[in-house]
């Protein structure tokens, strides 16, 4: 792209500068907005070739009043979940973070508030945005997470600068529920399930009745398929926390 820059200006050829640059802006919103492509940082969606049949469920912006149904159905089916806990959440419910933990889940960090303008902040503003949320998921729980998942899947320079600088490993999805846009069941389930694969990280919301009924739909079909529901950490043979 930035030969075709050059070759543009010193060409004189206007009409390529202006088409190259709406292709570059094109891509650079294109990648700012798929998290799968890492266009700006290195981001773990999936696991590819995984020895065994497995998966990864995620459950974004708990804890919640609905994570207890779902962690008790986790532990009925004996299956581990990640969970991108939004910090302020944990403020309001440090005991089901706890119980995350000691259900044998693992947590990791969400941002401290899951601002709407989380594409827009600098990169001073996001480190504040992960460094709260770590300092309270840690003095909660005792474990400071490495695993980010940005609000909304964005990355851009000053997610990808700030993560650099914490020393964090990105965390996307290959598989996306859709359940907090969907609001047929079955339709969530059938969207899961058609693209399915072995080493996908499958994202979902602690934060719905919704996606409670799904999982209660979801996995004893896992289960059933032979599939083996596994941490982040344990998919990705990652450390989900600081030593
Ligand atoms: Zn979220």
């Amino acid at each position: 792209m930035a030969l075709a820059f050059a070759y543009a200006i010193f060409s004189g050829s206007w009409l390529f500068f202006v088409t190259s640059l709406l292709i570059l802006l094109g891509f650079t919103t294109w990648g700012a907005f798929d998290i799968r492509l890492g266009y700006f940082l290195r981001v773990f969606y999936r696991k590819k070739n995984p020895a065994a049949k497995q998966v990864a469920l995620t459950f974004d912006d708990g804890p919640s009043v609905f994570t207890p149904p779902v962690l008790d159905l986790l532990r009925d089916f004996d299956f581990k979940a990640t969970f991108f806990c939004i910090g302020k959440e944990v403020q309001h419910f440090p005991d089901i973070a706890n119980r995350i933990l000691s259900d044998g889940h693992t947590i990791a960090n969400h941002t401290f508030s899951h601002t709407t303008n989380f594409g827009f902040l600098s990169t001073e503003q996001v480190i504040a945005e992960l460094e709260t949320c770590n300092n309270i998921i840690s003095a909660t729980v005792d474990r400071r997470p490495t695993f980010f998942r940005p609000p909304f899947g964005v990355t851009n320079p000053s997610v990808a600068k700030a993560v650099q600088r914490l020393g964090l490993q990105t965390i996307g999805w290959s598989n996306r529920s859709l359940d907090t846009v969907i609001k047929d069941e079955d339709r969530i389930l059938r969207r899961v399930l058609r693209k399915l694969q072995s080493g996908d990280i499958i994202l979902l919301h602690d934060t719905t009745q919704r996606t409670v009924n799904v999982l209660r739909k979801i996995l004893p079909m896992l289960k059933a398929e032979g599939y083996v529901c596994v941490s982040v950490d344990d998919l990705l043979n990652l450390q989900a926390y600081e030593a």
